[in-house]
């Protein structure tokens, strides 16, 4: 067989079983239509589906890939851990050498690892307002920090809104304690925390904004989260679950130097296991159980496998890894937006370090409002075409487009091939 048929026939069994056949919405090109491609393989930049295609991978798990698929080091260390045994429901010792490196790639002085980047934020922000003792926290419009309930909040009109649920089975009760601001709004941040300063617990922000696409912070914008809670006795919590151990070795506090009382961590550390982890100020991380009053806790927190490919990933990920994961974003970005220009599609490349993505619409984009005036059209016409010459993009326009240290000259020229051929169906659109 070939096309997609074997994606195709799996995609009918799935949806008999799984809600809309997919374990995560974004996967089911619900925003680019078409058939969900199923994955049997992958290695180094290229990932293999149910019918035999390879692609060139600029998806990478959504971010944990960054030395490629099915490094070898990764596998290894998997598998020695596996031959020891999949899960204790003990310390382990690997826990404590994955804690340890994180305490030595960023300003965090104590660890506490989970298994996803939900439990990551919603586990902060249950300890920010348990060491504060204050009940509301405030969003940025456009940042994801994962199905938390209280942060699955949209804004209503005005500058400074209480969140409403943004989807069915969130109450108004759980998002009525979070303040939802536009992102890089100076003005409306100030005027948050003089209304109300005294009760807000947290402020929770991606330390990039990636997933309305790359939104970068206005210069000194985090910088002046931090004095503003400072200021205010609140605590800064910094999203750090895709931008962490990517951007650069000390993920986006490498680049720009701003800690959060509280970061959040995923993805990257993990190594394409479930792992994730929150970690901060001691005095403050000295709250949780059992050191102290703030309830937390996981049957597989700090799993040995997980551990054992996050340790992997993290030993292997060093200068020379950034260097050729920001040297292939730069040759990827740059051909996009020559290919886009070229056949006159409007277009902006954003990025922020390594970290880019690629709005279907012109003129900078600053903020959640500006993000979504984007053509989505012309990017599920560009997406198909690059799929169709082997290259995997991200299923929505408003992601970032993933690199690792594997896409080398080979992967990189596939892509460069197939970019004019997209860029012509996206002005065709
Ligand atoms: N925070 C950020 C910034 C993310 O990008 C994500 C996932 N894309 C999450 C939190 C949630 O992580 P997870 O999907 O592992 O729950």
């Amino acid at each position: 067989m070939t096309g997609i048929d074997l994606s195709q026939q799996w995609f009918d069994r799935a949806v008999d079983v799984v809600p809309g056949g997919v374990n995560s919405p974004v996967r089911a090109f619900g925003a680019v239509g078409g058939t969900p491609r199923f994955m049997a393989s992958g290695r180094g930049p290229y990932l293999t589906d149910a019918d035999g295609t390879e692609y060139v991978d600029l998806v990478c798990s959504w971010g944990p890939m960054i030395l490629g698929h099915a490094h070898p080091a990764v596998v290894a260390a998997v598998r020695d851990a596996a031959g020891r045994g999949t899960s204790y429901g003990a310390p382990t010792p690997g826990e404590v050498e994955l804690a340890e490196e994180i305490v030595a790639r960023t300003p965090v002085e104590r660890v506490r690892l989970v298994n996803s980047g939900t439990e990551a934020t919603m586990s902060a922000i249950r300890l920010a307002r348990g060491f504060t003792g204050r009940t509301k926290i405030v969003k940025f419009a456009g940042c994801y920090h994962g199905h938390v309930d209280s942060l699955l909040a949209a804004a209503g009109s005005g500058v400074v809104t209480f969140g409403l649920p943004d989807t069915p089975g969130v109450t108004g009760a759980t998002t009525a304690d979070t303040l939802i601001l536009a992102y890089n709004d100076v003005a409306a941040l100030e005027t948050a925390f003089h209304e109300h300063g005294a009760d807000i617990a947290c402020v929770i922000a991606e330390a990039v904004p990636c997933n309305m696409g790359v939104v970068p912070p206005l210069s000194g914008f985090n910088a002046l989260l931090k004095r503003l809670c400072e200021r205010y006795g609140a605590l800064l919590v910094l999203d750090e679950v895709l931008t962490g151990f990517r951007a650069s070795r000390s993920g986006w506090f490498g680049i720009e130097g701003v800690a959060g009382d509280l970061m959040t961590f995923g993805k990257v550390m993990g190594g394409g296991l479930p792992a994730a982890a929150f970690g901060g100020r001691a005095d403050v991380m000295d709250q949780l159980a059992p050191a102290g009053p703030v309830y937390q806790a996981g049957t597989l927190s700090g799993n040995p496998l997980a551990t054992a490919a996050g340790l992997a990933t993290l030993r292997h990920a060093t200068d020379e890894v950034y260097a050729a994961v920001d040297r292939a974003a730069e040759i990827v970005s740059k051909a996009v937006s020559e290919a886009l220009t070229r056949e006159g599609v409007p277009h902006s490349v954003q990025n922020a370090g390594n970290l880019f993505s690629v709005f279907f619409a012109d003129g900078a984009v600053g903020d959640f409002a500006a993000a979504q005036r984007q053509d989505v059209r012309a990017y599920a016409a560009f997406f198909h075409a690059a799929l169709e010459r082997g290259v995997y993009l991200p299923p929505s326009a408003y992601e970032v487009w993933f690199l690792s240290a594997a896409h080398d000259e080979e992967a990189l020229g596939r892509v460069l091939d197939a970019l004019p051929h997209a860029a012509r169906a996206a002005a065709r659109s």
